[in-house]
């Protein structure tokens, strides 16, 4: 077991000082830098709900980081160490993040300090329309100024919850759906969105391994498959990620660090029997799919390829940093390598695919979602026939070469069901995620190797990011 011995920023400063590096290498209008990196406002809500024949007062967050565009976005987090400093982070890092994958929004982030596994699911439905409450009276939740989604400790029946408390508010309100992301796929979500920070995570290492020069650095080669990889947090996010990276691509989860210790299978681990144990047992002690060990924040010195941490911010800090072994980190959660580590890392030249771009997936789709409740139709309903139709055309064709030539040629089998197949909702999502992913990347590629003073993808995430809010607020006059 660590224990702490440096003092370290808050996750804020931390952010903050990731900002100020980055802008010391761009030339922005003098005073734009301190508006762009400001938080413009954080609204703090203390309200009590009555359950168990007591009144229980809670607290909750919604920050507003930057409304260069609004919508603002940005989850909402259930834990019981939410605070001011935290969603003001997170809600940063959503206006840079936004800006890198070109969501059309500000940056904004909630939270509510409790713990969810402590409160049964009526009682967690009425604290969560309370908050909703409190927020959309004061347009904190809004179609068209802000608009959350799910964040750590919330998922689709949260956000069920809040869609309907705002439309019990919002009556006449026609886009009254788009006023939160994430809903589940029968209350006006859409398909994909659940394994989308998952699956983005893995649309970004497929592009990363596309660039043999990008490996390189990183001392790896080849392909993903034989990958050995560490995933920290098998929740939404790391349980998405790991299955896809391992049934998809061949990598192997070589260990998994949960809150209540690690499981260690150098064969590759199980992960939907791992996900599966976590979700009966609160935890992944006693999983029979590999070797349990109590003191999980160590594996975090084991030998892999791929370090993937996707649970909460800080866990890698000048505490543990020295230790780290894995050559590639990809932050799947928002913040986990503290400034301190992450200069340690960066002179050690180990490379960071960073958490602006890593995780973005999830609010890619949550964009779609957006989109498709704004527009009130499903994507592909108007073009997936007449696709299909025109498709049966070609096909019909070849068929007749094909019977034309005899045996001489004929068609690959499999060939003619996949291509007339048309694409419906999840793939259409898929291959819009792949591209917004692939488009990231290459744009903090341009910088991180077009510059001889970006060493690194993080400082170029950050480029990009500031210099598209800040031609946004050129545009506005500011
Ligand atoms: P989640 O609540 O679904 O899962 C978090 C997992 O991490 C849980 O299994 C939990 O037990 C584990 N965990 C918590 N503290 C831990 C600790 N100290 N050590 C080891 N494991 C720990 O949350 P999530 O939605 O998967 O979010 C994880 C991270 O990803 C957060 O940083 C979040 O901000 C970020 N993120 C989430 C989304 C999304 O769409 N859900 C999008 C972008 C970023």
């Amino acid at each position: 077991m660590i224990v702490a011995v440096h003092k370290e920023p808050s996750f804020r400063e931390s952010v903050d000082l990731m900002f100020n590096h980055a802008v010391a290498l761009m030339r922005l209008p003098p005073g734009l830098e301190e508006k762009i990196r400001v938080c413009n406002a954080t609204y703090t809500v203390r309200f009590g709900v009555r359950l168990r024949g007591q009144i229980f007062t809670f607290t909750g967050y919604r920050s507003v980081h930057s409304e260069h565009m609004e919508p603002v976005k940005g989850g909402i987090r259930y834990a019981t160490a939410v605070n001011q400093d935290e969603v003001e982070a997170l809600a940063a890092l959503m206006t840079y993040k936004c800006a890198l994958v070109e969501a059309p929004f500000g940056g904004s982030k909630g939270g509510l300090c409790i713990d969810p596994r402590a409160w049964e699911e009526h009682e967690l439905e009425q604290i969560t329309r309370r908050f909703a409450y409190e927020l959309a009276k004061r347009d904190l939740i809004n179609p068209s100024q802000n608009v959350p989604a799910p964040d750590m400790g919330t998922g689709e029946r949260e956000m069920a919850w809040i869609a309907d408390q705002y439309k019990r508010m919002n009556t006449t309100d026609i886009n009254a759906n788009a006023c939160v992301t994430g809903k589940p796929a029968n209350a006006g979500g859409i398909q994909g969105r659940v394994e989308a920070t998952g699956r983005g995570v893995q649309y970004a290492l497929r592009e990363f391994f596309r660039h043999p020069e990008d490996k390189a650095i990183a001392g790896l080669t080849g392909t993903l498959d034989g990958k050995t990889v560490i995933v920290q947090g098998l929740g939404n996010v790391g349980y998405h990620a790991a299955k896809f990276l391992s049934q998809e691509d061949g990598a192997r989860i070589i260990a998994v660090i949960e809150h209540d210790g690690g499981l260690i299978n150098p064969d590759g681990l199980d992960v939907d029997m791992v996900s599966q144990w976590i979700r009966q047992h609160g935890g992944i002690s006693g999983c029979p799919a590999g070797e349990f060990i109590a003191d999980g924040a160590s594996l975090f010195h084991m030998e892999c390829d791929i370090l993937i941490p996707a649970a909460i911010e800080g866990v890698i800090n000048l505490d543990n940093v020295d230790g780290i072994r894995a050559q590639l980190i990809i932050e799947a959660a928002n913040g986990p390598i503290t400034y301190g580590a992450d200069q340690v890392l960066r002179k050690r030249g180990t490379v960071i695919i960073p958490d602006l771009y890593a995780n973005a997936g999830g609010v890619t789709v949550s964009y779609f979602e957006w989109v498709k409740n704004l527009s009130h139709i499903r994507f592909g309903r108007m073009q997936r026939r007449q696709e299909e139709a025109r498709h049966q055309l070609l096909v019909d064709e070849l068929e007749r070469l094909d019977r034309y030539l005899n045996d001489a040629w004929s068609l690959t089998p499999h060939f003619k069901e996949k291509y007339l197949r048309g694409a419906d909702e999840l793939e259409l999502v898929r291959s819009g995620l792949d591209d917004t992913m692939r488009t990231a990347y290459q744009s903090m590629r341009e910088v991180w190797h077009g510059r001889d003073d970006v060493p690194d993808l993080r400082t170029a995430a950050y480029i990009v990011g500031i210099s598209r809010v800040a031609s946004s607020y050129r545009a506005k006059g500011l």
